[in-house]
């Protein structure tokens, strides 16, 4: 998951605005979601702005996604227009809360399973949103792109993707708004994202086995492969937000008998470096494999190879990235 330094707001789960119980499956993707789609509710622009207002407008769409015949509210997160922040589809909040996966919504077509869907109270054809609901709609976005690894320019508006007024002209044309305010929140953070090997973000080959053999590894197991002169990388993905500076960080367990020579190699976005790691001590915490100046974007930044000397094995577990 990303790293926590984003505050995030107080979002209200369902059971704390009185959702109905889901009327069927909800389904789940493990993938995290690549981006945040902005939505109006189309409702009335009420003047109170109370918590109260916002949960019964809640359990309003409920109904009326219900009448649908979704099995339960279509988007991911609501803000009403006094700026509370309130889970939508049930199981939305605790996978945002871990950064890992989400629940499938049902917010716009082709969507539904890799964008978070917010549904913004009211309507923005003509109305502008009050400062209430765009300070925490800030907020959230700022939340989630830091919990999932999601570019601060990766907000569309529903109509992006979908033949739709939603969510208005004018939310809609404050989205280049929105993005750089996102990415100053974040840049006034520090940024880390750890990718493990169990991660969704990792990938290798049938010939990289899984061990939980050493204790010094990180999570609940690891991946190791038998030294060969083959291009058969165990890769990480990640989500480099901006372009600067970034520390590169592995973990594996260090035990003798394992590789004294395993070639790490680091993807900036303009060129790679390959970084010999001795993999026979010096385990179970983080290793420095330098810093680097990267570009902004979704990419393998780090992979093992399995191509050095010696039959010792090559060790695959976690990374972790940090914003210098
Ligand atoms: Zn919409």
């Amino acid at each position: 998951m990303a790293g926590v330094e984003v505050a995030a707001p107080a979002i209200a789960s369902c059971a704390t605005w009185g959702a109905a119980a889901a009327r069927g499956t909800i389904d789940t993707v493990s993938a995290n979601p690549n981006k945040i789609l902005i939505h109006h509710t189309a409702s009335a622009n009420v003047t109170d702005y109370s918590q109260a207002a916002g949960y019964q407008i809640a359990r309003d769409i409920q109904q009326w996604h219900f009448a649908n015949g979704w099995v339960d509210t279509g988007q991911h997160l609501t803000v009403s227009r006094g700026g509370y922040v309130m889970e939508g589809r049930h199981g939305s909040l605790s996978r945002l809360q871990n950064g890992s996966g989400t629940v499938v919504g049902a917010h716009a077509p082709g969507q539904n399973s890799q964008a978070i869907g917010i549904e913004n109270q009211g309507t923005y054809t003509s109305a502008t949103p009050p400062a209430q609901l765009w300070s925490r709609l800030v907020e959230l976005c700022a939340y989630i792109c830091d919990q999932y690894g999601i570019a601060p320019t990766q907000i569309y508006g529903h109509r992006d993707y979908t033949a739709t007024a939603c969510p208005g002209d004018v939310l809609y044309s404050m989205l280049p708004q929105l993005r750089s305010e996102v990415a100053a929140a974040l840049a006034g953070t520090s940024w880390s994202v750890i990718v493990d090997n169990t991660s969704a973000g990792f990938s290798a080959g049938s010939s990289w086995l899984t061990s939980s053999f050493s204790a010094e590894r990180y999570g609940a197991d690891y991946r190791y492969a038998t030294p060969a002169e083959v291009s058969d990388l165990a890769t990480y993905t990640a989500t480099i937000p901006s372009s600067g500076s970034y520390r590169v960080e592995a973990w594996f367990p260090g035990i003798a008998g394992y590789n004294t020579s395993t070639p790490f190699i680091v993807y900036t976005g303009t060129g790679s470096s390959t970084i010999r790691v001795d993999q026979s001590a010096a385990g179970g915490a983080w290793l420095s494999l330098g810093t680097y100046a990267m570009t902004a974007g979704t990419r393998t930044v780090v992979a093992v190879s399995r191509w050095t000397q010696g039959t010792a094995y090559v060790v695959a577990d976690a990374i972790r990235i940090t914003r210098l």
